[in-house]
């Protein structure tokens, strides 16, 4: 499979996208990024690496994170985390509030914000030094030990999340939240703060393309059943109200983020990242979208 060619027939083809969307600009620093970026990045399970464009530059990966968030605690905590997050796909935007109340206060799934406050709440709880512990771990899943939080983006989303601040005292009230509420606000800020560039972010995604393996290592970070089951949480919920759309027409299991990046896993052969700013009005990379789609269309790889 000549990669290469792929990805670059995948820039040209999806040049015309370029300026469709919107930049994500509630999380003020967001507001601020190039919105002509382009970049993307493909590794392979045997040490391939094939990029284009801007796939070096470090970017904002927002909700990409909740997908290492939960891994993190999964692989901690086992079975026993779904008591406090459900793993059915919810319709509904990121960022939604209705479903939590007549839910009682238990989130859909851990890919929507909800859900990753609780997971916040859970790594408080399981962690000595949660923030340092959890760079660690994002850091050992990219082999990559720049990786780094951006406390500017941080402050930024914290300042200007009252949406987010409404869902953790919501949760809090259904006792779904163990923690002071902004403790948790506070962490689950800094994780989506996190900067990546998409080889780091393909190559964080890698052990979930390989049953829960570090690549060429024998550590295995998740176990097979694990590995299963968070893929299948990010086909199912890893866009929100667009999850079956990119299903679809990718066909792979991935997770999006604000910062308008997109990783992506195909079960046994690679781990893909892309990154667009301009967003779609669900809140995904327009371009990011248009660019994995074509990715399995022309490999002719997914997991369908
Ligand atoms: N930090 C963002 C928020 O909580 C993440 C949203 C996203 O990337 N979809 O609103």
């Amino acid at each position: 499979m000549n990669y290469q060619q792929i990805l670059e027939e995948i820039a040209a083809e999806t040049a015309d996208e370029a300026g469709r969307g919107q930049l994500a600009t509630y999380i003020p620093e967001l507001a601020k990024v190039p919105p002509d970026r382009f970049g993307i990045h493909l590794a392979t399970l045997d040490g391939g690496q094939f990029a284009f464009g801007d796939a070096e530059i470090p970017f904002s990966i927002q909700s990409i994170v909740k997908v290492l968030a939960v891994a993190m605690a999964y692989g901690k905590l086992g079975e026993r985390l779904w008591q406090r997050v459900g793993v059915e796909p919810s319709g509904t935007a990121f960022n939604s509030l209705v479903q939590l109340e007549y839910e009682k206060g238990i989130p859909r799934n851990p890919l929507i914000n909800a859900g990753a406050i609780v997971i916040a709440d859970v790594l408080l709880d399981l962690l000595d030094d949660p923030e340092t512990e959890f760079i660690a771990f994002v850091r050992k899943m990219a082999a990559d030990e720049t990786i780094s939080y951006n406390l500017q983006v941080a402050e930024g989303e914290k300042a200007t999340g009252f949406r987010n601040a409404a869902m953790a005292n919501l949760l809090k009230s259904f006792g779904n939240i163990r923690n002071d509420v902004n403790r948790v606000l506070d962490f689950y800020f800094l994780s989506c703060s996190i900067e990546m560039s998409c080889r780091q972010l393909a190559q964080s995604f890698l052990p979930f393309a390989n049953h829960g393996q570090l690549p060429g290592t024998t550590e295995k970070v998740f176990t097979i059943s694990q590995t299963k089951r968070l893929n299948a949480l990010m086909q199912t919920c890893g866009f929100y109200d667009e999850a079956g759309e990119f299903t679809f027409k990718v066909g792979l299991p991935g997770k999006s983020g604000v910062g308008g990046g997109i990783a992506a896993v195909c079960p046994k052969q690679f781990a893909v990242a892309v990154w667009s700013p301009l967003l779609n009005p669900k809140g995904n990379s327009h371009r990011g979208m248009k660019a994995l789609e074509l990715l399995t269309t022309k490999t002719g790889f997914s997991v369908f």
